[in-house]
């Protein structure tokens, strides 16, 4: 059989060469990872081919027996690691290591300052992956052959990690994929068999397949031996199982670099038996707005590995959680559209579900610092939460977290319970505003009367808090109020006299308000005094159920056709510029000062005006006027 060669010598995307310089610097106290990658990548190789075999069993060959081999050769100074799994063709190859495919990759490049140090701590959360090898390596050898293709498809790859990397094809008549590392000067150390039997102790004992190496015996040193434990971790019993292994296993699943914050491992036995093992990261990946990418749960029945990102296994809001579902009960040849339409896949994930809520309750209770660096990573995924998890609305409203009037004003640090427990005396409602960012909503002047009356308010100025709302309407009997919305009505809040005040006020300006509604024209649904006011003249106010305008202009500019909702102006009948104008005779100048009055309760909403031409030079013929021109 002939092999035509066909070498030839590729480039790496820019974004692998800069990830290999930075790796190279920021790893190096760390570099016996390089093994831990490729292991890892070597067991995932031979989980995809478990899988694939089960609809065509040619692809095992005459070799059924999975294992990875990890051997050196101390003279030649290199480090091989060895499966026989799926492999790769001379694309995949291209593919997966010229390039980086993980998505968010160039936003993460972006997000690089050039400043070393810095940097470093970054490179970790990314993910290294195979190109790790280059950090004790300076040539890297990699030949593969793809599960069920001819011995002559073999190709060979191989780099100096500068720059380029030369592909070739090559007659190769084991399936599965050979990496050899030719270890930098000073690294020597690797080709030792005591050095990588403990690497792969810490790193990979917990991988479910046999990870061998020559046995050092006398007389037998050309027979492998088992070197790990082989079995599958989740499937051990949780009392003798240590927290680095747990760790370990995390990094191999979640391809992150560092530790999880949390995990929740459980067997379940009986009708059903399955168990799961899951994983909180420290970080949010980069990827996280993505809704369609990447659910990080692992599908195993009995042991075998049979999808990733299997979707049906957790809801959306909860898609940073990573780990793994191993059933004994399911088919080995479940497909995605079973799990659609499953049973015992629909009682696993109920029950992942209150587990992963019952480990972050938990960490909210009584690591309150950690629930805070969880809160500030994924927090605004969990607000998707109430709209799509009804059944578990009232817990997952328990974990929301507020910026508050009485908390801090731009971090949201303030729980349900917390505003419970400091409501005022008479207080029966919850208290809260939407705005386009946190300061927009600290500075609102719907506010005035709250902080008058030292009541709480929650802060609210993400993308989906106004949406989020609108799936919350209580929380332990107590409503949620927008008080930038219908009337106002601080129920025993306000005292008889208050009230009595109020409506006299608005007897007494029923002129001024029916000029102005008059002046503004169908601006305006309404124009009321205001008890919401003290220091502001004016402000904007919705009805009841309609969408706030922060929300209405979200939708408009996501080209959503949203019917104009008029706002209701209301005006401080007390603030001295309304008393000022409420007099004026030259009709010319009262509509100026009500037109004014509602451009400004529109900007200090974080508004925009239709025609800021026109507010400006209002405006500066007013100041003349009142500067007696
Ligand atoms: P990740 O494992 O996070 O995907 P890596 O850099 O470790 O990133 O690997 C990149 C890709 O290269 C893998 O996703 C896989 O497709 C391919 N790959 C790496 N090693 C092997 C292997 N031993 N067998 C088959 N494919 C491999
Ligand atoms: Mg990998």
């Amino acid at each position: 059989m002939s092999v035509d060669a066909h070498k030839e010598t590729l480039g790496f995307q820019t974004e692998v060469r800069q990830l290999l310089k930075l790796m190279i610097h920021s790893l190096y106290s760390n570099k016996e990872i390089f093994l831990r990658e490729l292991i890892s990548n070597a067991s995932d190789a031979c989980d995809k081919l478990r899988f694939e075999a089960l609809t065509d069993e040619a692809l095992m060959e005459d070799d059924a027996e999975l294992k990875i081999q990890v051997e050196f050769d101390k003279d030649a100074k290199t480090v091989t690691v060895r499966d026989n799994g799926i492999g790769m063709d001379r694309e995949e190859v291209m593919e997966n290591v010229g390039t980086i495919a993980k998505s968010g990759t160039k936003q993460f490049f972006e997000s690089l300052t050039g400043d070393q140090a810095k940097d470093a701590q970054l490179i970790g959360q990314f993910g290294v992956g195979f190109y790790s090898a280059f950090i004790v390596a300076d040539k890297v050898s990699l030949t593969t052959r793809r599960a069920g293709m001819g011995a002559e498809h073999g190709v060979r790859w191989e780099s100096d990690g500068e720059g380029e990397y030369t592909l070739e094809t090559v007659e190769r008549p084991m399936r599965g994929t050979e990496v050899t590392l030719h270890l930098r000067e000073g690294e020597e150390e690797f080709a030792e068999a005591y050095r990588l039997r403990h690497i792969i102790n810490k790193y990979s004992d917990h991988i479910n397949l046999p990870i061998e190496m020559k046995s050092e015996e006398e007389g037998k040193q050309d027979e492998y031996e088992v070197v790990n434990s082989a079995s599958a971790l989740w499937a051990r019993p949780k009392t003798e199982i240590k927290d680095e292994e747990y760790n370990e296993f995390y990094k191999h699943i979640a391809h992150d670099f560092e530790e999880p914050l949390a995990h929740i491992h459980t067997k379940v036995e009986g009708n059903q038996s399955y168990a799961t093992l899951f994983y909180v990261p420290q970080r949010a990946p980069f990827d996280l707005w993505d809704r369609d990418k990447r659910h990080g749960v692992k599908l195993y029945v009995r042991r075998v590995f049979i999808m990733d990102d299997a979707e049906q296994l957790m809801p959306t809001y909860l898609r940073f959680i990573r780990g793994v579902v191993d059933s004994d009960d399911l088919p080995l040849n479940v497909s995605r559209e079973i799990l659609q339409r499953n049973k015992q896949i629909d009682t696993i994930r109920a029950a992942s579900v209150k587990k992963v809520l019952g480990l972050l309750e938990g960490m909210a209770n009584n690591e309150a610092e950690k629930y805070q660096g969880f809160w500030d990573e994924f927090g605004s995924v969990i607000k998707e939460g109430p709209a799509e998890d009804h059944a578990n609305k009232a817990r997952i409203a328990k974990l929301l977290r507020f910026a508050s009037t009485k908390g801090d004003a731009d971090k949201q640090t303030v729980s349900l319970d917390e505003y419970l427990s400091r409501m005022k005396e008479g207080q029966d409602k919850i208290y809260y505003i939407t705005a386009d960012s946190y300061a927009a909503a600290n500075n609102s002047p719907h506010l005035e009367v709250f902080r008058k009356k030292e009541v709480e308010v929650l802060l609210m100025g993400d993308r989906v808090d106004e949406w989020m709302m609108s799936f919350l309407d209580e929380f332990e009997g107590r409503q949620f109020q927008s008080i930038a919305k219908g009337e106002l009505d601080l129920g025993e809040l306000e005292d008889e006299q208050e009230k009595e005040e109020a409506k006299k006020s608005q007897q007494e300006h029923k002129d001024l308000l029916e000029r102005m509604q008059k002046a503004l024209g169908d601006k305006v649904k309404e124009v009321r005094v205001s008890h919401r006011l003290t220091r502001s003249p004016s402000c904007l106010v919705v009805e009841e159920h309609d969408m706030n305008l922060s929300m209405q202009k979200i939708l408009k500019q996501a080209g959503h056709d949203v019917p104009t909702m008029k706002p209701i102006l209301e005006i401080n009948s007390e603030h001295p510029l309304v008393r000022q104008f409420e007099h004026e005779q030259d009709e010319e100048r009262f509509s100026d000062w009500a037109h004014v009055l509602l451009d400004q309760a529109m900007l200090s909403e974080g508004g925009q005006l239709e025609d800021p031409a026109s507010f400006v030079s209002r405006l500066n013929e007013l100041m003349l006027d009142l500067s007696g021109k």
